[in-house]
């Protein structure tokens, strides 16, 4: 039996994943989103914008930490939910310890992308959650994990070395 908040993850994913294919569909358009949830209400939908901004930390975790600091007009984001669609790297789960959700629930893992997508080649950033002062935030994978992973390029995948912003 499926309990009520994994229907409810499956849905803020959908959400996501329709904010990612809104930039492309092309693992090149790098479609990544993340949407902030407190109370049953998106305070941000936002996506990755680092080309469009020239900005390497305009993640789309990082531009909806922004718009729902605003939103909340509070940096602190206690009892929200981060969902995003791509397991988040080092930068943006420091930064959800950080803005202090209380949960990030993502779509596809470290495993199942191309390691373009994450900046050290063996930290496991799932360590900043569980080593951090703070004991009230959780990390969950595996939310609509197939549909995910479909954006982007798979491990094996042979990814122009321009398109890795890792290198
Ligand atoms: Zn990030």
């Amino acid at each position: 039996m499926r309990d009520h908040m994994a229907d409810n993850d499956e849905t803020w994913m959908r959400e996501a994943i329709a904010a990612a294919r809104q930039k492309g569909t092309s693992p090149a358009d790098t479609p990544i989103a993340a949407i902030i949830v407190r109370d049953g209400k998106a305070l941000a939908v936002a996506v990755n914008e680092t080309q469009e901004n020239c900005d390497a930390t305009a993640h789309a975790e990082m531009m909806a930490f922004r718009q729902a600091g605003k939103a909340a007009g509070d940096m602190d984001l206690r009892g929200a939910t981060l969902y995003t669609t791509l397991q988040p790297c080092g930068m943006c789960t420091m930064a959800s310890i950080w803005a202090k959700v209380g949960r990030i629930v993502y779509g596809a893992g470290r495993e199942d992308v191309h390691k373009m997508y994450f900046e050290d080649r063996h930290l496991d950033t799932m360590d900043f959650i569980h080593d951090a002062w703070r004991d009230d935030l959780r990390i969950e994978g595996g939310c609509l994990t197939d549909e995910c992973a479909a954006l982007y390029y798979g491990p094996d995948d042979d990814v122009p070395k321009e398109e890795q912003g890792n290198v």
